[in-house]
């Protein structure tokens, strides 16, 4: 398949009149092929009015249609083959194991999405039989369910071309909860996104939808993100990326007549504590641990290990011993894109040149362009709580150790934390009363406390929380990873004394989809009786 350069507005194929831009290969800065022209402002309009027709029959598809939309969408991305790696690889510089794995998450991701739909739970069926006789008032039949937002503007992020990107998570739940789609691609891969944007657009036509329900769009810069939030036909955002650029879109969203949400995950520096008998116990195991962890990818994921926590002492000497040894063996790795690699030595050269931060292990030089150098930075919990700066995220490999003279220092420095995606805990048994002191503390900061692992790989299942307080994103009550994302694009409808013939399928008296509704206060069985 042939990359045209072109977007995707429902089913045609069409070229931007905006100024055009090319992906960039990071590993040598050579320019790709073809190039991507910018969506003018009237395309951004036939989008949205494409996904606004679209939309109520859209989202008035049955489960199960809509469930083998999505496994379409999985088989259609398997079939671009190696094409779809090759052009990931160019674009991206990530390796092509790593891609490999990304295309099955993607899949997995959307056949998950279409396990979801066909079950039905989402729907949240509440219903409140009508009580005629009730004194002094009567009451009426009420019964509730889950509909659609509406068209949603997707953001795809840099780092996971695939899995959060054209396809990928936040689509795939909107599209799930039945919100038309209208992705933004990210100028670091445009070749991918087209591949990916084209799969998506042929299984839209294989499924026989209405052709408004995806749409793919290109921009150089950001007037095609801002026009698209601002459009008075989106009622919702979903974003993966930086905090300016979260909340760029979060303003724009606000300044509408009508405010839409953004859910926007943006910084996260994920802390990891290392409780006292844990580090007497096994120093050298959490060193390998966590070199492995902070260098994966070159540290370009939000869940990167950024800081770690730890009590003064011999134990965390020989932790810091162990990591000077290991750091200097990681090989530089070259990062995503030339913009990501200036904001990486940018923060490196900011801690640097911060006299409260001690450097403890710097990893190997790379010779070619973008490549990321491992930094692991040392401060003490005083000049740690003194200074916000050393809380900023460095997207790449670089950690900072904060070193505490007392478990008060430790609850202070979590305390005093800004809100994370995730909070790890490296303990044994003896620790358990200091983590129980900690807990309440963590709870309110991070969306996802993991113990005696590391926070990098994010399982998509039911159960994940891929979200946090702010600035981890922009809205604590939701995931981006997983089959709870659905939630974020649906919002409650109520039905008050409908004939059952006017009512959704989903509400009929009979239970038609053999939903677990709420019945009256009773959660239902299935027919099944499952
Ligand atoms: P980004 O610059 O925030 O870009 C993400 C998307 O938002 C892109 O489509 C971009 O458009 C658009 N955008 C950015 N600023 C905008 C603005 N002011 N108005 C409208 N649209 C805007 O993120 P990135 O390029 O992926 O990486 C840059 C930094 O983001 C990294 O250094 C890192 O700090 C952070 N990051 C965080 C995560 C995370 O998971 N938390 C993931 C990736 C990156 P263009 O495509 O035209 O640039």
């Amino acid at each position: 398949m042939t990359l045209t350069g072109n977007m995707l507005i429902g089913q045609q194929s069409v070229t931007g009149h905006r100024p055009a831009f090319r992906g960039i290969d990071p590993a040598t800065n050579q320019a790709l092929e073809p190039q991507y022209a910018g969506a003018s402002a009237e395309q951004v309009e036939q989008a949205c009015a494409l996904a606004w027709t679209a939309q109520d029959a859209y989202r008035e598809t049955s489960l199960s249609s809509r469930a083998a939309f999505l496994e379409s969408i999985a088989e259609h991305i398997e079939n671009l083959g190696d094409e779809l790696i090759e052009s990931a690889h160019a674009e991206t510089g990530l390796p092509p194991a790593r891609l490999q794995g990304e295309r099955g998450r993607t899949c997995s991701q959307l056949r998950l999405f279409a396990r979801t739909v066909r079950a039905g739970e989402w729907l949240d069926v509440r219903v409140d039989s009508a009580q005629p006789q009730r004194q002094p008032l009567p009451r009426s039949d009420l019964r509730q369910r889950q509909i659609a937002l509406g068209p949603v503007a997707v953001f795809g992020a840099s780092n996971f071309p695939l899995a959060f990107s054209v396809a990928g998570g936040d689509t795939a739940a909107a599209l799930a909860a039945g919100c038309p789609v209208i992705v933004k691609a990210h100028s670091a891969h445009p070749g991918t996104s087209e591949l990916v944007g084209r799969a998506v657009a042929q299984a839209v036509k294989a499924c026989a939808l209405p052709e408004g329900v995806f749409s793919l769009l290109f921009d150089s810069g950001y007037e095609v993100g801002i026009a698209l939030v601002s459009d008075w036909r989106i009622k919702a955002a979903g974003f993966t990326g930086s905090r300016t650029g979260g909340l760029a879109l979060m303003k724009a969203a606000q300044a509408r007549p009508e405010p839409i949400p953004v859910y926007a995950e943006m910084s996260s520096i994920n802390p990891v504590l290392l409780f006292p008998a844990a580090l007497e116990n096994r120093a050298q195991a959490l060193a390998e641990g966590f070199v492995a962890s902070l260098t994966l990818g070159a540290g370009q994921f939000c869940t990167n290990p950024g800081l770690l926590i730890a009590r003064k002492g011999p134990a965390l000497d020989g932790f810091l011993g162990a990591v000077a040894e290991l750091i200097p063996r990681s090989a530089a790795q070259t990062m995503l894109t030339p913009g990501i690699f200036g904001a990486y030595q940018a923060g490196v050269t900011a801690l640097q040149g911060n006299p409260r931060a001690r450097a403890v292990a710097v990893g190997q030089d790379g010779g070619g362009p973008n490549q990321c150098q491992t930094h692991v930075f040392s401060t003490d919990a005083a000049d740690f709580l003194a200074d916000q700066r050393l809380q900023a995220e460095v997207f790449g490999a670089t950690s900072l150790i904060v070193q505490c003279s007392s478990d008060e220092e430790i609850r202070q420095v979590c305390e005093h934390l800004e809100g994370q995606l995730t909070a790890t805990l490296h303990m044994d048994d003896a620790d358990l009363a200091l983590a129980r002191t900690l807990l309440p503390t963590l709870e309110r900061k991070a969306g996802r406390l993991l113990v005696n692992g590391w926070p990098t790989g994010v399982e998509v299942c039911d159960a994940m929380v891929h979200g946090g307080p702010y600035p981890a994103t922009s809205d604590a009550r939701s995931t981006s990873v997983g089959t709870a994302a659905i939630l974020r694009f649906l919002r409650p409808v109520c039905y008050q004394d409908f004939p059952d013939s006017l009512l959704p399928t989903a509400l009929q008296q009979t239970n038609p989809l053999n939903l677990r509704r709420l019945l009256d206060g009773q959660r239902e069985a299935t027919h099944h009786g499952e």
